[in-house]
């Protein structure tokens, strides 16, 4: 499976127990990926893999690769998250943001879309 998981209000709110799951996932086969991206500010892919680190997260051991999408308001952002959930065609989605995760099951029926609290 291809599981895709959020970094702000996400990861961020709990890092020890999203850890785990994440490495127990890629431990057990599955592909797991970071899928972040803020309208509000524009944060680039060196500074989430610092942020990564610094919330214990280790690459290749707790996530395979980083997309950063980028847009000037929420909606777009979710937007291009949904776009990559599609094309990519992913299994499984952990975010915070229900607007992300609505955009997303309108173009992913068979997406399992998780919020992380
Ligand atoms: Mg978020």
């Amino acid at each position: 499976m291809k599981i895709a998981v959020d970094i702000d209000n996400t990861i961020t709110l709990n890092p020890k127990k999203l850890q785990r799951l994440m490495r127990a996932l890629k431990t057990s086969g599955n592909e797991v990926n970071i899928l972040t991206g803020n309208a509000d500010k524009e944060v680039p892919y060196d500074v989430r893999m610092k942020q990564l680190a610094d919330l214990g997260l280790i690459n290749k051991v707790d996530f395979d690769y980083v997309y950063v999408v980028n847009g000037d308001t929420e909606k777009e952002v979710a937007i291009s998250k949904a776009e990559i959930l599609m094309v990519e065609e992913y299994d499984i989605f952990i975010d915070d943001s229900l607007e992300n995760i609505a955009r997303a099951k309108k173009r992913n029926k068979n997406l399992l879309c998780l919020l992380p609290y």
